[in-house]
């Protein structure tokens, strides 16, 4: 199928963007990867398609007083090739290789992949693990939203409608910071079945402040918090037994078999984030 008919504009900075969200029925183009597909099925039929890829500015990858800041328009591809993520998001470093494909991860960017919430994203529930925020620009200026309160439910975000993702943050990975990542899909590259991303600090011969993000689960990224007691307990099975979670069936999975995955995915990273350097 082709597009409905379209406008098309190039924004050339942050507030021409803002401006133009403006008009009814407009929508964003950053690396296409989601949208056009969407378009060409006519599940979305947009007036105004908004070209940030001209923005200069928006792809920068930086350290700043111990927060990572990467710039919505950072492909995958440059995120994965980075020392800073390497170095100081490890969790990210992870994650970004199950994107996709190379020829996705090309062109996908970090904001897309944030604005678009999809329930079985890996990024989305990254950020969520590590306690990050999304910094956002609209008509009133620039905000920070935690990650945990930026997902609202499938698909759904808590940006107005005439605001963009202009970067997202996140602690600096420490010598104390332990991370774990994965997930299961039919193929790799595949959107997940079922994934966990999980953050937490190293103590003595286990591990504080631990935060699960499980994904593919649910209609956003979620936390699963007995089970993170447990797991802050040294208590991997008690934490499968009181995985606090209740997936729905979808087109992929059972919901039985997502909570079973669930568990499997947690003794995976249970045992990532207690091995010792
Ligand atoms: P676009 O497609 O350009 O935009 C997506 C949506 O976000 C649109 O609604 C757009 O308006 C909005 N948007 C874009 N940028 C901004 C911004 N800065 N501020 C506000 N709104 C914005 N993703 C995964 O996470 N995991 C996978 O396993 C995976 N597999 C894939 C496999 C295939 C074959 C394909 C085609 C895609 C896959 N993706 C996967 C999606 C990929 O990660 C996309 O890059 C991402 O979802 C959207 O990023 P994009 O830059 O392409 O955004």
């Amino acid at each position: 199928m082709k597009p409905a008919p379209f406008a098309y504009k190039k924004a050339r900075s942050i507030d021409d963007a803002v401006a133009l969200l403006a008009e009814k029925d407009s929508r964003l183009l950053a690396g296409g990867q989601s949208l056009i597909a969407t378009l060409n099925m006519r599940l979305s039929q947009p007036s105004l398609l908004i070209d940030i890829n001209g923005i200069g500015g928006l792809d920068a990858i930086a350290l700043k007083n111990n927060v990572v800041e990467i710039g919505a328009l950072t492909r995958h591809a440059q995120a994965e090739r980075s020392e800073i993520i390497t170095r100081y998001a490890p969790l990210l470093a992870r994650a970004l290789p199950h994107i996709g494909h190379v020829a996705v991860r090309n062109r996908g960017t970090i904001g897309g992949s944030i604005a678009f919430a999809d329930p079985a994203a890996e990024l989305p529930a990254c950020l969520v693990a590590l306690g990050g925020e999304i910094v956002v620009a609209g008509p009133a200026g620039a905000r920070r939203i935690a990650a945990e309160d930026f997902f609202k439910g499938l698909f759904e975000t808590a940006l107005a409608s005439q605001e963009m993702v202009v970067a997202v943050r996140m602690p600096a990975a420490t010598a104390q910071t332990r991370v774990g990542f994965a997930e299961l899909a039919r193929r790799h590259g595949d959107y997940a079945i079922a994934g966990l991303a999980a953050c937490a600090r190293a103590a003595g011969r286990g591990v504080s402040n631990v935060r699960l993000a499980f994904f593919g689960v649910g209609d956003r990224p979620l936390r699963a918090r007995r089970a993170e007691a447990a797991i802050e307990r040294g208590d991997v099975e008690g934490a499968v037994k009181v995985l606090d979670l209740d997936p729905a069936d979808d087109v992929q999975a059972t919901g039985a078999v997502k909570k079973h995955l669930a568990g499997v995915l947690l003794r995976r990273v249970a045992a990532q984030l207690m091995e010792r350097e």
